[in-house]
């Protein structure tokens, strides 16, 4: 689809497509015609929408020619148009000039280029959530709250000299404790729903050729770690990512944990213990099929401070139970009985990962995944908090306007009001072209 914007997008939309009748004036139509190239010969066909300004998505008048799809097409298509007076789009330029327009506020804007690149259902839900308007209503909310409690200081300041006390000062506690306790549970989401966008880590750790790789490959649907019976081929970590139950989960393969065999295996093996410790939750391996070894408690005390699901594995072998030995560890949160190689177990394994797994918290449906809103946030809990401390102390409401009025800035900062071109241009320039 080629999208025209602008003054005009109805001339040059005139231009290069032609159908009968030509495109026209009214709010909203669609019409079937001819694609032209910029000496005039059609290639192609296809359908043209037209919106008219203030009623398109960047609050222009607006042309979205739909044809067959061929590189060549579209491209000879733009050319044409640029021939006739377009420019081409920088990234992001649709959305920006919606925002531009006001037809989006930035929290919106933002929310598009979340939800083109989501990755999964849970990803595609809060960006959708944020595009439609949910983040901004509750920093809207966040406003008037601090607007009611900056009206009501104001008041007082205004009556200050008539030795009256117009204002209960009480009653100004209320909103500026709610815009707090609000700012800080949106803050709080921040953390959980950060990691969930960047998806789960989830390390596989154990010995050698107890069966991480295969089971990597099992967990992932795709041959991506190299399997063998010599003990210690992975040598660096291998990292894949797939889709839990809607979520994002990044599995890692490491070396297997041995006493290492010259100064690449023992680098891995670093690199092992690295990301078990920095993972949300470590899978450790053992072979079922064979006793337990001094060594298999050593992978235990390793990742100590991870959690950890122990997997034993090769379960289609003859079954030596090691259930009694990892019991004593508080870390080890749950143990699944699999086989990497028939897929046994699999289901259940991913069950149980999901499960301990931290569940998104949420106010009123929303939770904050931007850094740029955590900044905000903060500066906005942090005037509120000395607005807090101010009122307490009994302090001059002088003191109380300049803090609540920072904190209506930084919220407006949030939205995209007064915002910098500079700001702008970092933000868009996430956007692909079209968008
Ligand atoms: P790693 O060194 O821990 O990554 O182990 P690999 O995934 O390379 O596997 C070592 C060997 O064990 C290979 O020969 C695999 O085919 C075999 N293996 C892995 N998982 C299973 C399993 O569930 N059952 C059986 N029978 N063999 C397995």
């Amino acid at each position: 689809m080629v999208r025209l914007s602008g003054a005009n997008a109805l001339s040059i939309g005139r231009a290069v497509f032609h159908s009968s009748p030509p495109l026209g004036d009214r709010i909203r139509h669609v019409e079937f015609g001819r694609v032209l190239s910029e000496d005039g010969c059609e290639i192609d066909t296809g359908l043209a929408w037209v919106f008219k300004a203030p009623r398109s998505y960047t609050g222009e008048d607006t042309v979205e020619i739909s044809c067959h799809g061929s590189q060549v097409v579209l491209e000879t298509l733009v050319q044409a148009a640029i021939s006739f007076g377009a420019t081409a789009a920088a990234p992001g330029e649709f959305t920006r000039r919606a925002f531009c327009n006001g037809r989006l506020d930035l929290l919106q804007a933002e929310a598009v280029v979340d939800l083109i690149q989501s990755g999964s259902q849970e990803g595609l839900s809060s960006a959708y959530g944020h595009a439609s308007g949910r983040l901004s209503g509750l920093v809207r909310d966040l406003k008037s709250i601090i607007i009611k409690a900056l009206s009501l200081v104001e008041i007082g300041l205004d009556f200050v000299d008539e030795d009256i006390d117009i204002v209960e000062r009480q009653k100004l506690l209320d909103p500026i404790q709610q815009a707090h306790d609000l700012v800080q549970s949106l803050l709080d989401t921040f953390e959980g729903s950060r990691r969930r966008q960047n998806g789960f880590l989830i390390a596989l750790v154990g010995r050698p050729n107890v069966g991480k790789s295969t089971l990597f490959n099992a967990l992932l649907g795709e041959e991506r770690a190299i399997v063998t019976p010599i003990p210690g081929t992975t040598r660096d970590l291998v990292e894949g990512s797939t889709v839990w139950e809607g979520a994002t989960v990044r599995l890692v393969d490491t070396a297997g944990i041995r006493r290492a065999d010259g100064p690449v295996e023992s680098e891995g093996i670093q690199r092992a213990q690295k990301a078990g410790r920095s993972a949300d939750l470590v899978f450790a391996v053992f072979d079922a099929s064979t006793e337990w070894r001094g060594e298999d408690c050593e992978i235990l005390e390793l990742f100590g401070n991870t959690p950890c699901i122990a997997v034993f594995n090769k379960s289609d072998l003859s079954h030596k139970s090691k259930l009694p030995e990892v019991a004593g560890f508080p870390h080890i949160l749950s143990q699944v009985s699999v086989s990497a190689l028939t897929g046994e177990g699999l289901v259940p394994l991913r069950q149980k990962a999901m499960g301990v797994m931290p569940k998104p918290s949420l106010v009123e449906g929303v939770s904050i995944t931007r850094q740029r809103h955590q900044d905000c946030l903060v500066r906005v809990r942090n005037h509120t908090d000395a607005a807090l401390e101010l009122f307490l102390a009994g302090q001059l409401d002088e003191c109380l306007v300049v803090e609540l009025r920072e904190a209506l800035l930084a919220l407006g900062e949030m939205l995209g009001e007064d915002i910098s071109e500079e700001v702008l241009d970092r933000i868009f320039s996430d956007f692909c072209i079209g968008k």
